[in-house]
């Protein structure tokens, strides 16, 4: 496995998943993707929006998909995302 780093110098530990981190940033209070659809985990891997996904990587990246923004910047105000991937810079 590789080891995964978020550019605000989070490191993916054996608890705590790149992709949790990013959600937990990216994700609004009400659960609105950048679609205008409301994305929240319901049930078995299934999505509010409708989505039903084979694996638990697979709705991670859907709901990472739809709530990362342009700019890739947090609720915090920093810039989030998996290092060497960075957005190019407005
Ligand atoms: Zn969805
Ligand atoms: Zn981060």
């Amino acid at each position: 496995m590789i080891a995964a780093q978020c550019t605000c110098g989070f490191t993916e530990l054996a608890d705590e998943e790149m992709s949790d981190h990013l959600l937990l940033v990216f994700e609004p209070h009400n659960s609105r993707g950048n679609d205008g659809l409301v994305h929240e985990e319901r049930g078995h891997l299934e999505c509010a929006c409708g989505l039903a996904a084979i694996t638990s990587e697979e709705l991670d990246g859907h709901l990472l998909a739809a709530f990362t923004p342009q700019d890739a910047t947090g609720s915090d105000g920093r810039r989030h995302a998996p290092a060497g991937q960075e957005p190019a810079a407005p």
